[in-house]
């Protein structure tokens, strides 16, 4: 496909855009409105920060609209919109083509992921509307993950649940982890149907996830995104009884425990800082938290590891991080590979602290594992998922 893929990644109080251009799959515009429905909204257009009142989703959209219009690149070269969805259930394990009825279906999935789905799908709405005349494709986080085995997606739990609840692993971070893995193989120069690998999405949302030959087949998210890893604000896995207990002896409800585990757990939890950056200047100063939470962090991240080596059989070509924290912390991925040289896995101290902001491995030479760093591209994989998806259409 030529032409430019507009890319929506719509948030509860966000709109994040991209234009992609498909001939040289770069991005020739971009920004983020942020803050919709407070005072004091934020529009950074192409870096360009403006501050106004967006009042909400449609709002926001006109405000980038007018934003391109004043400083370009002119949107006249548009043939498709492509959306970021967070969920698609069991039923959307490719891109589609939005229409009415998957609209409807998206909306049906809202109590799968309360906080993603009505926000994305309020950008599909807004943005129907304001680009009629355009193809609108939906891209899935979870997609990636539908060929994970029912061994591995299944929880041993009543089978009604799983049955008539939709009750099941579904995984995210996809989008990201097709992109990096498939970037990952073309770094070692090989056919991506032919690696293994294990990619580490490290960000305020964290994932692991076991791809072999270049299918997922297990990941640490589960029906939701809370669990797993140790993220920013997320406890990733605790006890599944834990609920129980506090309501028990703290009097908690079940939603006041989610709500707790999603937005005040995790490194923000342990230490009081969701941000890798400070968590590292508090322990360096002797914080006793923050040293303990960046321990679990990377204690935590070494079980996957382990973990998905067995899931993989000891098969692993690659061990590739990526994600805010796993693009840019040599920090962490020395934690995260502390004693594993018995896997397999080692990193080189000079290449992992090189900076750099290309896709590169970090590994000695001739390591058994090739450790990579490959800065991930939602957005572009978005597009190219969009195009892909019209093009078979
Ligand atoms: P999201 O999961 O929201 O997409 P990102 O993948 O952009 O987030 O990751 C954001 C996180 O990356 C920040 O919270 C910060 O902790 C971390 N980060 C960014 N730069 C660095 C750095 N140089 N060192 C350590 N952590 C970093």
């Amino acid at each position: 496909m030529s032409g430019q893929v507009l890319v929506l990644n719509t948030g509860s109080s966000s709109i994040k855009y991209r234009l992609i251009d498909m001939g040289t799959r770069r991005a020739v515009g971009g920004g983020l409105v942020e803050r919709i429905g407070e005072d004091e909204s934020v529009l950074t257009h192409d870096g360009v920060r403006t501050e106004r009142r967006v009042a909400d989703h449609e709002e926001g959209l006109k405000a980038m609209l007018a934003a391109f219009a004043e400083h370009g690149p002119p949107l006249d070269g548009v043939t498709a919109v492509g959306h970021r969805v967070v969920h698609g259930g069991s039923r959307f394990v490719t891109p589609v083509l939005i229409d009415d009825a998957v609209e409807r279906a998206i909306e049906e999935m809202a109590p799968l992921a309360p906080l993603h789905n009505p926000a994305n799908l309020e950008g599909i709405r807004v943005a129907r509307r304001a680009f009629p005349g355009l193809p609108h494709v939906a891209v899935f986080d979870t997609a990636f993950h539908s060929t994970i085995p029912p061994h591995a997606h299944t929880y041993a739990v009543p089978r009604e649940w799983t049955r008539k609840l939709g009750v099941r692993r579904y995984g995210f971070h996809g989008t990201s982890t097709a992109y990096v893995s498939r970037r990952a193989a073309a770094l070692l120069g090989r056919p991506y149907d032919e690696v293994n690998s294990i990619v580490l999405h490290l960000g305020n949302g964290a994932s692991a996830t076991a791809v072999r030959a270049g299918r997922s087949v297990d990941t640490s998210m589960g029906i939701t995104p809370l669990a797993g890893l140790v993220m920013g604000t997320r406890s990733g896995d605790v006890d599944p009884a834990l609920g129980a207990y506090l309501g028990r002896v703290a009097g908690m409800d079940l939603a006041g425990v989610d709500a707790a585990l999603n937005k005040e757990s995790g490194l923000l939890g342990m230490c009081g800082a969701n941000d890798m950056r400070e968590v590292f200047r508090l322990a360096d100063s002797g914080d006793e938290d923050a040293r303990l939470a960046l321990d679990v962090y990377g204690y935590r991240v070494r079980a996957y590891i382990g973990a998905y080596c067995a899931a993989l059989e000891g098969d692993v070509d690659a061990l590739v991080f990526t994600g805010g924290v796993g693009e840019n912390s040599p920090r962490v991925r020395a934690l995260a590979t502390a004693g594993l040289a018995r896997l397999g896995i080692e990193i080189d101290p000079g290449r992992n602290t090189a900076e750099s902001a290309e896709a590169r491995v970090v590994s000695p030479e001739g390591a058994e594992v090739a450790v990579l760093v490959v800065p991930t591209d939602e957005e572009l994989e978005i597009a190219e998922q969009t195009a892909a998806c019209l093009g078979d259409a």
